[in-house]
């Protein structure tokens, strides 16, 4: 039941933490913060703070 995620090391530690496929599929790989509808979310998003 300990898994964690592959991504960051986040512990899975509930449902609505892990990451989906697009089909709704759980990975139990990655949470959702780094797997969202079946596709990496990137972590660095945008660093351009030029504003
Ligand atoms: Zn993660």
């Amino acid at each position: 039941m300990d898994k964690f995620c592959q991504s960051c090391g986040m512990p899975l530690n509930g449902a609505e933490l892990i990451g989906r496929q697009s089909d709704g599929t759980k990975t139990e790989e990655y949470c959702l913060y780094c797997y969202q509808e079946g596709k990496f979310a990137q972590p660095e998003l945008t660093l351009a703070d030029n504003d």
